[in-house]
């Protein structure tokens, strides 16, 4: 994968700059945007008493005012649309389209509508209650819904195919360096808060796009030299039963086992934190997961919906806010590593809690719902007519 390589060696925090663009230093972007919200990194008193560490930090990447996190669509995607948005040159006239299942839509949606930026955005139908907002749609934001029981993998085909229409450009994924130093910023914001780098570091994985960015910004860190010498174990953890990175990671290998479609979308149906069911993971790939596990001598975790509903119960009563299904994996993950000694109860963690506080939205803000423009079978994507049927309505307006 492609890495961005900063003029600044060493970050210089500009509180002043909107949002994320307070680390404009580490992004790859030549102007800042006008986007609220940034991670927020505390000192847990009562999960960590419970579990008897010394220095467990929290990455709070959501809605809760109490702790100035205002990420408004609720998750860590949230710091990725802005960084994507601002590497484009300004007055740049072509249309993003992103294809998502749900987190990474709404905050596209989200901050394109408060850019006022045109977007496509396609999902499947099933997760269309994903897709809002505190604020009123911009009428630039279109969605496409995949039917008929299409799902994530869907939506992905037709998202490709319109990125290469004229006028429009496809996100990127795993492989957008802007997406990646967004996210990375959780971990950039808790090294400047605490003034060192963490020893260990945890997070629920779909894509390992997050696992990948923690590990980059590590290493510019390491290069900054004011953060201390450490290299951040990586503990990355999935929902069982649909767990293809540790099962791959656990048998020491670096390729993902092939799975027939029908165990695939069974084992997908039955995940609670459907976020995480990306099927073509940046596991293999130079740079990825795979190389950042043995690069930080890192290890990946399994978890259940009984341990996620648990630790998501644990987390609320014990910090007072409430967590979404794959936050409550990271929290599973950290209860499984204390049980089995994988960490001294002394050492520096952070544990990243990449969505937290819907509740909490829907209590002090009534929701815009997105309404799609289309709506196509994954027949009449896979055949071409889907994308025949975009074309001739581009060419009505
Ligand atoms: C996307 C997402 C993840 C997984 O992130 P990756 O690093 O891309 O695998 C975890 N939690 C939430 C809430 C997400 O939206």
């Amino acid at each position: 994968m492609l890495r961005a390589i900063y003029r600044t060696q060493q970050l210089t925090v500009k509180p002043h700059l909107p949002g994320i663009f307070r680390f404009f230093d580490w992004l790859p972007a030549d102007h800042c945007l006008e986007v609220g919200g940034k991670p927020a990194t505390y000192k847990s008193t009562y999960l960590a008493q419970r579990l008897g560490l010394a220095q467990l930090y929290i990455s709070f990447n959501g809605y809760w005012p109490e702790r100035e996190a205002n990420l408004l669509t609720g998750s860590f995607k949230e710091l990725e649309a802005p960084s994507v948005l601002a590497r484009l040159p300004e007055h740049y006239r072509r249309t993003l389209v992103v294809a998502s299942a749900g987190n990474t839509g709404r905050a596209f949606a989200h901050i394109c509508s408060s850019l006022e930026r045109s977007l496509y955005l396609v999902i499947p139908e099933k997760n269309l209650d994903a897709i809002w907002s505190t604020s009123k749609f911009y009428s630039g934001v279109r969605l496409i819904v995949v039917s008929g029981g299409g799902d994530y993998a869907d939506a992905i085909a037709l998202a490709k195919q319109i990125g290469q229409l004229d006028g429009f450009f496809p996100e990127g994924g795993a492989a957008n360096v802007a997406r990646r130093d967004g996210m990375g910023l959780t971990v950039l914001d808790a090294a400047t808060t605490l003034g060192q780098i963490p020893a260990h570091y945890f997070q629920a994985v779909g894509s390992g796009t997050g696992g990948v960015s923690a590990w980059e910004a590590n290493q510019r860190l390491l290069q900054d030299g004011r953060f201390g010498t450490q290299t951040m174990k990586l503990h990355l953890a999935q929902n069982s039963p649909f767990t293809p990175m540790v099962e791959a990671w656990k048998q020491g290998s670096r390729v993902l086992a092939n799975r027939s479609e029908q165990v695939i979308k069974a084992q997908i149906d039955r995940v609670s934190a459907k976020v995480l069911t990306n099927r073509n993971p940046a596991y293999a790939i130079a740079g990825g997961v795979y190389e950042a596990l043995i690069q930080t001598g890192g290890q990946m975790y399994a978890v259940t919906n009984p341990a996620t509903i648990r630790a998501r119960r644990l987390f609320k009563e014990l910090e007072g806010i409430d967590i979404s299904p794959s936050a409550g994996i990271a929290t599973a993950a950290l209860l499984q590593a204390v049980e089995t000694d994988a960490l001294q109860k002394t050492d520096c963690i952070l544990l990243n809690i990449t969505s937290g506080g819907t509740e909490r939205i829907r209590q002090d803000y009534s929701l815009h719902y997105l309404s799609p423009r289309m709506a196509f079978s994954p027949r009449e994507i896979h055949s071409g007519s889907a994308l025949e049927h975009v074309e001739k309505q581009l060419l009505s307006v």
